[in-house]
């Protein structure tokens, strides 16, 4: 589960990480009021999208003006956010954050992930911050030091130590950074999150002959939604309009659903057939729309919902179900696929190939119910084939 900047920003806070305050607004006309709450000055506007990237969007502004700072309220709430991970069609925004702009002399990066080959969590920082770290980690790898933490003895003050001292830090801007490094890792594991990072963590320029302070003015977090039991504080954070609707309908339905970029719907069972039904339709030239995963105990609704998701669709041309009936029954599909049919329609070319238990029966109901736009296929080679010439 992702969250949004102004709540990876309250649980900083709250952890006591130096992070200048902020308002979040939904709508333009209460710019006004939250710019006269921190007190006026230079602020910058920041449009409330999982995506990142806003910053080269311009969906990160700087602005001394209050009528300035409103118009850019405006155009963010109402023209969608195009970045690199976005897509062309971009994202909605449906909030805003303002807060105090701070004078930078500084960008650095800090982060930690699972490292999944040395099964334990690792930290990661980088001079090289403020930008994109995917790119520095492609172009620039050596620019990003990492310490990995032992799940049993945890971070380490020496780990601490050599972080800070590779970011060129001394004296408090070291301490102060340490100190920031050991709460991004104290939350990573008591909120168990997969992604925790601030980027930028910034040295701000001092003033007056005092020294610039390390404050962190991004921070995304993702938690691991198989932990998310443990915390309903985090759960109240979900943000459903930040998701594929399509992936929702099917959460709810107890189906797994994956958007892709194809033209062919995938209905199947199990995560392993998934991914060979998509193997073999790239075989033979096409290219998944998504796939959906009824899982092995599905009951008829549960299917119909199914084809009622996949078929919501406009991308999808033609759908493969794939069925290989172990716990499913060939004949609940085969039920399902009936009522679906009267139900919604079939406008597109479904193709079907079932196998295992009460296939025989499921292919006797599938022949009597002759619905026009089912193809049958002999096995799956036969299956993919057939989609691939019916979507071509
Ligand atoms: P992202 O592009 O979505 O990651 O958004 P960020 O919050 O990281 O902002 C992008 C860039 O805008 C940062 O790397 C900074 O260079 C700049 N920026 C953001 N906030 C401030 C600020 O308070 N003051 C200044 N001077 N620049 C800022
Ligand atoms: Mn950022």
């Amino acid at each position: 589960m992702k969250i949004h900047e102004y709540q990876a920003r309250q649980i900083l806070q709250a952890a006591g990480a130096p992070v200048p305050n902020f308002e979040v607004i939904d709508t333009p006309d209460q710019a006004a009021a939250a710019v006269k709450k921190l007190g006026g000055g230079n602020l910058v506007v920041k449009a409330q999208v999982h995506a990142g990237g806003r910053g080269k969007a311009g969906y990160v502004v700087l602005s001394d003006k209050p009528a300035d700072i409103e118009a850019h309220a405006r155009r963010m709430l109402s023209v969608p956010m195009v970045s690199k991970q976005t897509g062309p069609q971009g994202v909605k925004v449906s909030k805003i954050l303002l807060a105090p702009a701070v004078e930078i002399d500084k960008e650095y990066y800090i982060g930690m992930v699972i490292d999944r080959a040395k099964g334990c969590p690792v930290i990661m920082v980088s001079k090289e911050g403020g930008v994109e770290i995917e790119e520095v980690a492609a172009k620039n790898p050596d620019a990003i030091i990492k310490e990995w933490i032992h799940p049993h003895l945890g971070l380490q003050a020496w780990q601490v130590r050599n972080l800070t001292a590779a970011l060129g830090l001394t004296g408090e801007a070291a301490k102060d950074c340490g100190k920031t490094i050991e709460t991004l890792a104290r939350i990573f594991m008591e909120k168990d999150c997969s992604l925790a990072e601030i980027n930028p963590l910034v040295m701000t320029k001092g003033t007056g002959g005092a020294p610039g302070k390390i404050m962190a003015i991004d921070a995304k977090f993702t938690f691991d939604d198989n932990a998310l039991f443990r915390h309903p504080e985090l759960e109240a954070m979900f943000d459903s309009t930040e998701e594929n609707p399509f992936e929702l309908r099917a959460k709810a339905a107890n189906l797994s659903y994956i958007a892709l970029d194809g033209n062919i719907g995938c209905l199947v069972n199990g995560a392993g057939l998934a991914m060979a039904t998509m193997d073999i339709i790239k075989l033979h030239g096409g290219t998944p729309a998504n796939f959906l995963d009824v899982g092995g105990s599905v009951t008829k609704d549960g299917a119909i919902e199914a084809f009622r998701i996949i078929l919501a669709d406009s991308k999808v041309k033609g759908v493969l179900v794939n069925i290989f009936g172990g716990i499913a029954k060939c004949d609940v599909i085969a039920d399902a696929l009936i009522a679906a049919a009267k139900e919604i329609g079939f406008k597109i070319p479904v193709v079907v190939r079932l196998e295992g238990t009460n296939v025989e029966k499921a292919r006797q109901m599938l022949e009597e119910a002759k619905i026009p736009a089912l193809i049958g296929a002999a096995d799956l080679t036969d299956a993919a084939k057939k989609v691939c010439k019916a979507v071509a």
